[in-house]
């Protein structure tokens, strides 16, 4: 089909006039619709939802991310601009529990094809130490019966929002999100088929590497500064030993500290793992006083040049060769 015979030729004249000339670059039907290029406009709040969108759009998608590179994600406050921005995305994919600043202006902005990546997998609760309330370990326990009449909020509070270090579950929330587009943008369906299709086959190649090479180590105890891999550690059998929390900057209690001394003695646990966005303080003077090495351990909440690699695979690449040296695999 050809676009141009559906314009009356008065207002090509206009939009040659206005250099709007895209037009006739566009092959297609696609001229109508998203931005001038033809482009779907889509927002992504932090890295691991523009890698889904960057890979299963391809190029169909135009995609602008809230979280800039080397940003720590979960406190980010978005400018005005990219508040009132978001009102003209034709997609916007975000995870909810991640970021706050995010979750009340996506609600706010109201666009139709908005897509919580929260709701095409299932979270889990990975206990107190992923929580927000560090030594009120009771306080979720008294309010429960609140959240059995579906307070959603107070039962999202509790939940743990990273579940893109998990491949599995990446793996769900990217045949979500190939849907989503299908839905949104019908005129490349089978693009977003096959490219959601090529993704969820590395997403398992990714799993099968971490199966075979987690399965024998000599420890399955990690400790690490940002309680970010509890979906991972569940995965594949190993237990996450959090130091702080959620929130990778919080400091943590001298009773939390004492409870990682014993640990680590008992597990045989080698290595302490920090991130690259965050300080590293806590992960050196803990490991120097236990006679451990420090590694890190990428949360992948942002790529930047000193990230162990150019893409999500990449990072999780190094990340299983950094947990299976911390765990001595054999
Ligand atoms: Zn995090």
């Amino acid at each position: 089909m050809n676009v141009r015979r559906l314009i009356p030729t008065a207002a090509v004249a206009g939009a040659v006039a206005l250099g709007l000339t895209t037009l006739s670059a566009c092959s297609s039907s696609d001229a109508a619709e998203g931005g001038s290029d033809g482009k779907l406009n889509v927002v992504a709040s932090f890295y691991p939802m523009q890698f889904l969108a960057e890979e299963i759009g391809g190029s169909h998608v135009s995609v602008t991310t809230l979280t800039k590179p080397g940003t720590e994600p979960h406190d980010l406050e978005l400018s005005p601009r990219q508040t009132g921005g978001l009102s003209d995305a034709d997609y916007i994919l975000f995870l909810k529990g991640v970021q706050p600043a995010v979750d009340d202006a996506v609600e706010q902005a109201g666009v139709k094809n908005t897509v919580d990546a929260a709701k095409l997998t299932t979270l889990e609760n990975h206990g107190s130490e992923v929580g927000h309330d560090h030594g009120h370990e009771e306080e979720g326990e008294e309010h429960g019966h609140e959240g059995e009449h579906g307070h959603e909020g107070e039962e999202e509070a509790g939940l743990d929002p990273h579940i893109w270090l998990d491949p599995v579950k990446y793996a769900e929330v990217a045949e979500g999100v190939g849907k989503s587009l299908e839905k949104a943008d019908p005129d490349h369906a089978a693009d977003y088929r096959k490219n959601t299709d090529a993704l969820v086959t590395e997403l398992n190649a990714l799993d099968t590497a971490y199966e075979t090479g987690l399965k024998n180590t000599s420890t399955k105890t990690f400790i690490t500064t940002h309680s970010a891999f509890g979906y991972l550690a569940e995965r594949y059998g190993l237990t996450q030993e959090g130091i702080a929390g959620i929130d990778p900057e919080a400091e943590p209690s001298p009773a939390r500290i004492d409870e990682i001394h014993s640990v680590a003695e008992e597990s045989k646990a080698t290595t302490v793992f920090f991130e690259t966005l965050a300080s590293d303080k806590t992960a050196k003077t803990l490991a120097k006083d236990l006679g451990l090495k420090t590694g890190v351990l990428d949360p992948l909440e942002g790529i930047t040049d000193k990230s162990a690699g150019a893409d999500y695979i990449e990072v999780m690449k190094s990340n299983l060769t950094a947990l299976q040296k911390a765990l001595g695999a054999k």
